[in-house]
């Protein structure tokens, strides 16, 4: 049932899930197939976390994150949400690159990359099988001594044309760096490359509609505009949670929320062993974003110029150079009306993303906030304008966000985008070894987030909180 606000809960839980992110419901939809009495508390006043959308003057829709997801999104949805909601994933057929070393169009799936650097970068055809071969059978588990820096060099040395074309969009994609173990970028990579890039026909708007839907014919009980203040323990085993000053009990918590966020706010370090927080205190928070959302005028039209763009003008990658201020890096997501087929009217709009650092923004005084946002619309529409010359002329909509706004909106613990690096993920894993009957799921390391990674994650957490349940 959708709970009002206002709703008393009196009732008792078998597991009640902090945070409706895509981990958060499909871990509750799962538990809830399942036979589980679930309720979801979701802070923000709809589903969706940063699988979210917005309307402006009542006719533009932005989608925050929906700029592509690996092919596996079809095979989870179908297995864990319906047919329906898989049936209604496409392929984004025309992605290009443009900067100053290259200008390619792909359409993002292993044999037109191969053909690629053989053909476009002159690389040998045996560097390439090797590269793939070793990069598509990576798995969590090997040596992570090996960084993404190395791994590139040594199968493509000195070739910093090619080391662009494969990471620039892994960098995007999670906020990875040269420095990170291969095997994280190994692993999304080959995910990412298997057969192209997707996304949900019907727009964010459409896809969370639907699994809103699906949870309720399952019979989750969520309450929105609901942010838990605490999670309540007794002797180190979960009792509830804490909501608008109300108790609530269930057997089990599933936090969605940021993991720092999770362990530092809603618990207290008091209830951690000490050996447990060290571990904790080493876990790196992921970068921001800042994000540019144009909408075209109505009655105007752009001509199809692809659909994901990695524009950059920078004459070398560096991922510093992609998190700086004042990057020239940017990645141009186009939605043309075909993607709302189900809207009679629906329009063109452009979201432009960048990676940034919350640092970088939340020292600012109020008026160089401003000022900051203000240059970074005119930063982007400066690179729009040479990928589509009178675009400008068309926007009657823009306005950005920065890390500021990301952490307003999803309490992320510094904005970030992509949950915590990698290290992230055994003490996900390992909460309910601390306090029994508290689980996380949600953006952790790079394998763990994005829509895919989010997803599958609350699957695999929903099987040990229905483990401990079959316990008690
Ligand atoms: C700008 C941007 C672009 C992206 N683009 C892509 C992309 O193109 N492709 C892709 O695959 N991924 C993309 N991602 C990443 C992807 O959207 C996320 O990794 C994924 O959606 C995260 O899901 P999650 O389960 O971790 O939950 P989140 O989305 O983090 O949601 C957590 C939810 O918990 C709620 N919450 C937190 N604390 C509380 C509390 N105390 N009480 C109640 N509720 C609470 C929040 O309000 C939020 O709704 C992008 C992310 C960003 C920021």
């Amino acid at each position: 049932m959708l709970l009002n606000k206002n709703y008393k809960i009196t009732q008792n839980y078998d597991v009640i899930i902090i945070g409706g992110g895509l981990g958060g419901m499909t871990a509750a939809n799962k538990l809830a197939k399942n036979g589980r009495k679930v309720l979801l508390l979701e802070a923000h006043d709809k589903l969706g976390g940063f699988a979210t959308w917005f309307y402006r003057k009542g006719r533009h829709i932005f989608d925050v994150s929906l700029h592509g997801f690996p092919v596996g999104m079809i095979k989870t949805c179908r297995k864990y949400w319906s047919k329906a909601i898989a049936d209604k994933i496409i392929q984004l057929k025309r992605v290009r690159f443009i900067n100053p070393m290259y200008q390619l169009e792909t359409d993002f799936t292993v044999d037109d990359f191969t053909s690629k650097l053989i053909n476009n970068f002159k690389v040998s055809s045996e560097q390439v099988d090797n590269f793939f071969q070793l990069i598509m059978n990576m798995n969590y588990y090997d040596n992570k001594e090996m960084t993404n820096g190395e791994l590139l060099e040594s199968f493509f040395p000195g070739r910093k044309d090619v080391h662009r074309f494969l990471i620039e969009p892994i960098v995007y994609a999670n906020g990875s760096t040269m420095e990170d173990p291969a095997i994280t970028y190994g692993i999304v990579f080959s995910n990412f490359m298997s057969k192209g890039v997707y996304t949900f026909e019907g727009g964010t708007d459409l896809v969370i509609k639907m699994m809103q839907e699906e949870l309720l014919n399952n019979n989750v009980d969520i309450r929105l505009r609901s942010k838990v203040e605490k999670i309540v323990m007794n002797n180190n085993v979960c009792q509830g949670v804490l909501v608008d000053e109300g108790f609530v009990g269930s057997k089990a918590v599933l936090s969605n929320g940021n993991l720092i966020g999770t362990i530092f706010n809603l618990v207290g370090t008091e209830n951690f062993t000490p050996s447990f927080l060290e571990k904790v205190k080493k876990v790196r928070l992921n970068t921001s974003s800042c994000q540019v959302y144009m909408g075209i005028k109505e009655g105007e039209a752009i001509d199809d110029a692809g659909d994901l763009i990695f524009y950059s003008e920078a004459k070398e990658f560096r991922a510093d150079e992609l998190l700086s201020m004042n990057t020239t890096s940017r990645t141009f997501s186009l939605y043309y009306p075909r993607l709302r087929p189900q809207l009679k009217n629906a329009g063109y709009s452009i979201v432009s993303s960048t990676n940034a650092r919350y640092e970088d923004w939340i020292n600012l005084s109020k008026e160089e906030y401003k000022l900051k946002k203000e240059e970074l619309i005119a930063a982007t529409l400066t690179s729009l304008e040479k990928v589509i010359p009178g675009v400008g002329k068309k926007i009657d909509y823009i306005e950005a966000a920065t890390p500021l706004t990301i952490k307003r909106y999803t309490h992320h613990e510094k904005g970030s985008s992509f949950g915590t690096k990698h290290e992230g993920l055994e003490i996900s894993m390992k909460l309910h070894k601390e306090i029994s009957g508290l689980f996380h799921t949600g953006s952790v390391g790079i394998i763990m987030s994005g829509w895919l990674g989010a997803a599958n994650y609350g699957v695999i957490q929903s099987y040990e909180v229905e483990s401990y349940l079959e316990k008690l």
